[in-house]
């Protein structure tokens, strides 16, 4: 029987060579997965063999085969051949190769919850486009020309924009509140809307600071919105989002387009407030920024800053993340590295 093994697999190998085109190798190829090649019958006879020859009959016809069919590929890629000839050796009784199933970016899945959560508070959910213009982004946000603010969130300017201004000067955008002069413009006060997306800066990454980063931004324009409707709102969305009640605290910081800009820090969870490494011993943590929108940003969006008011707030997702995971370093997130990403 291993005789006639042996003497098959010289043929075949023959045959193989002298093969010219697609069509023999792929009549080829059928022949030897046939259920009357040798080696399927010597792989049928073997449970009528003795066991001492049942092994090394059966590890013989086994590599002949891989050997034939590894013959066969070979020559199709010299032949030019396509994937008939592989059609044809596709042996439908091998176990099969698994498909890994993936899952929602964190990042994703942080926007994904928020949304919801916003969605609740009666917000709507709004998209604006990554390119955007020097108008929008700063012009409209009360940035004036040439005030340092406008340095502090250099971006990635568009080629072919050189010597052009406002709208026909385009940028990946810098912050997303350029977004909501866009949705300004097309809405009607009053309106609470949120703006997830990616924004964009022109700087040297390190464990914190990223060329591109997700923010999550909200607004909402109405007769009146005072302070107290911010906190609460914060201090529900941050309860939703950590699984329990987390202390805030509101103090004054600025940003250009909010008049009194104001910064949000929550009591750092892993210490309780007591001070640790993540908090930098101080207890609590800066999250957000945000603010009543500057009267010259609601005239921007076609708004009377006289008879509707606006307040910003802006979630930055990595850090949220950092903080509700322990990560220590913002470039894992974009890293595309499986192994922290099979974490979540
Ligand atoms: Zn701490």
């Amino acid at each position: 029987m291993k005789a006639e093994l042996n003497k098959y697999a010289e043929e075949f190998k023959a045959r193989i060579n002298k093969a010219s085109s697609v069509e023999e190798l792929t009549a080829l190829a059928s022949e030897l997965n046939s259920k009357n090649s040798p080696i399927r019958q010597a792989l049928k006879s073997l449970g009528d063999c003795p066991p001492e020859e049942r092994k090394t009959l059966g590890a013989l016809a086994n590599s002949i085969r891989d050997e034939l069919a590894a013959e066969l590929d070979k020559k199709q890629g010299s032949t030019g051949g396509s994937k008939e000839v592989n059609a044809a050796s596709f042996d439908m009784t091998m176990p099969g190769t698994g498909t890994e199933i993936g899952s929602i970016h964190p990042l994703y899945s942080l926007i994904y919850d928020l949304n919801d959560a916003f969605a609740q508070l009666g917000f709507q959910v709004y998209r604006g486009p990554d390119i955007s213009s020097e108008a929008f982004d700063f012009d409209s946000l009360n940035f004036p020309q040439l005030h340092p603010a406008r340095e502090s969130m250099d971006t990635y300017w568009l080629d072919g924009c050189a010597g052009k201004v406002g709208g026909e000067r385009l940028a990946l955008r810098p912050h997303l509140t350029g977004a909501s002069v866009r949705f300004m413009l097309d809405n009607k006060p009053p309106f609470r809307f949120v703006y997830p997306g990616q924004a964009y800066r022109n700087e040297r990454t390190d464990a914190s600071h990223e060329r591109a980063f997700f923010q999550y931004e909200a607004l909402i324009v109405d007769r009146e919105v005072p302070f107290s409707t911010v906190r609460l709102m914060v201090d529900t969305i941050l309860e939703r989002v950590f699984g329990r009640p987390v202390k805030t605290r509101m103090r004054a910081g600025f940003f250009p387009f909010v008049e009194p800009g104001f910064e949000i820090d929550m009591q750092c969870l892993v210490c309780g407030g007591k001070g640790c490494s993540v908090c930098k011993r101080v207890g609590w943590l800066e999250i957000m920024p945000g603010g009543p929108a500057h009267p010259n940003v609601l005239r921007a969006g076609g708004i009377d800053p006289k008879e509707w008011q606006g307040q910003y707030v802006n979630f930055g997702i990595e850090r949220i993340l950092m903080m509700k995971y322990g990560i220590d370093d913002l470039r894992h997130f974009h890293s595309g590295d499986l192994r922290f990403l099979k974490q979540f």
